[in-house]
């Protein structure tokens, strides 16, 4: 299938007074036409840098300083502010956390849906109008007609976040970005949003990117998944691959914390200790503080990428000493 996106060995850095640090350190994947891709890890570990890097929406005082974003063959890493507002507008759009997107509580729902498609699809009022009940009705909003004239407080959240995803998608975007689009919502409303994503992404034969920290979430959505911590990839395969044979131990970790509904003696078990903050110097592999399984080499060096499967990668140590018996390869990185 065709590649939408390919990042490659994005490095991410933020101005601070100890110098430029950085919060995403040389990370590399891809999306196909059609594909959803989760970003899964804790928070502070570099995957809504990785997103806002890719959307050209990074905060003044964060720089991509290395790697490239390819995307449908053009590289967003070296467009102007005004090239990536065009692109923001017909091609990739985000989606965010409910409380951070609210909308903007002075206008009405239809005045914010309407401004995008007459700015970027140079539709007239009327027609932008008519486009907007559209787009309401798409995505699942009853009565859209008379919520174009509602104001967001009148809303739950669960119907401001149909809003937000009907606002991303009037630009008919090929690449949607999720950023912990559920995290805010209650567990039933978080549920209809997942399967509304689903059913949209079908239907417009869209790529999405879904930003989680919940395997819960990976699990309803996710084709494939990587796993970052402290700004890297630390593993990446198909969804199944990273349920049934997760490699990584903090991988493990954070699939041991996911409840199982299942079994009665299950035992939540998260991973103990944190994210290293981002002025943090750790040598070696930068798990191994957390890490129950840390050899001698894991202190001093940083791990290799070893592949698993054609679609899974690992970025650990642990994985040489199974090549010696295995016959797995480290690649290039
Ligand atoms: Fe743990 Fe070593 Fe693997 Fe890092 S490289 S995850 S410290 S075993
Ligand atoms: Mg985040």
């Amino acid at each position: 299938k065709d590649t939408v996106l390919e990042v490659t060995n994005l490095v991410t850095k933020f101005k601070s007074a100890d110098g430029l640090l950085p919060a995403v350190r040389g990370a590399s994947f891809s999306v196909k036409k059609g594909e959803t891709l989760c970003i899964v890890g804790e928070s502070g570990c570099g995957k809504s840098i990785t997103a806002l890097s890719i959307m050209g929406l990074l905060p003044s005082n964060g720089k991509i300083t290395d790697g490239s974003i390819s995307f449908n063959n053009q590289n967003l890493a070296s467009m102007s502010p005004k090239e990536m507002q065009k692109l923001r507008g017909n091609d990739v759009s985000m989606i965010f956390q409910e409380p951070m997107t609210a909308l903007n509580p002075v206008f009405t729902v239809g005045f914010q849906i309407r401004e995008p498609l007459m700015i970027h699809q140079k539709l007239s009022k009327k027609q932008a109008h008519a486009r907007g009940i559209e787009l309401l009705k798409m995505v699942g909003i009853p009565s859209p007609a008379e919520r174009m004239n509602q104001f967001p407080h009148e809303l739950s959240g669960g119907m401001r976040q149909r809003v937000m995803i009907a606002i991303a998608l009037s630009c008919n975007p090929s690449l949607l970005i999720a950023d912990e689009p559920t995290t805010a919502l209650d567990v039933t409303i978080q549920a209809q949003i997942i399967d509304l994503l689903n059913d949209l992404k079908e239907q417009l034969d869209m790529s999405m990117i879904m930003i989680t920290h919940d395997m819960g979430v990976v699990a309803e959505i996710a084709d494939r998944v990587i796993v970052m911590y402290a700004g890297e990839v630390i593993e990446e395969g198909r969804v199944e691959e990273i349920f049934e044979n997760p490699q990584h131990p903090y991988t493990k970790g954070l699939l041991s914390s996911v409840p199982n509904v299942d079994d009665p003696d299950f035992e939540l078990k998260p991973i103990a200790g944190s994210m290293p903050m981002l002025n943090e110097k750790i040598s070696g592999c930068r798990f191994h503080p957390r890490c129950p399984y840390a050899f001698e080499k894991c202190f001093s060096e940083s791990p290799k990428t070893f592949s698993v499967t054609d679609k899974q990668n690992v970025r650990c140590w642990l994985q040489e000493e199974v090549g010696q018996n295995g016959g797995r390869r480290a690649s290039s990185l």
